[in-house]
């Protein structure tokens, strides 16, 4: 019951977006998991674990949190 399907690779994960800072509907690479200290998790109200995610058109570094807010 605790086979892990082999169809989700990390290193192929995708999503396409809008990103804030160079204004492109475009593709973001998935980069990896970056883990909050406890204090930083109170002080902001993110949750332990953020998703970065890298522009494609820009090459800017942007949360999960912020893009899941754009709908
Ligand atoms: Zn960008």
């Amino acid at each position: 019951m605790n086979r892990q399907r082999e169809d989700t690779n990390l290193s192929l994960k995708m999503r396409v977006g809008l990103c804030p800072t160079c204004g492109e509907y475009t593709q973001f690479n998935f980069l990896g998991e970056q883990h909050w200290p406890p204090r930083v998790v109170e002080a902001t109200g993110m949750g332990p674990v953020v998703h970065l995610w890298l522009c494609g058109s820009c090459q800017t570094t942007l949360t999960e949190t912020y893009m899941d807010s754009q709908g």
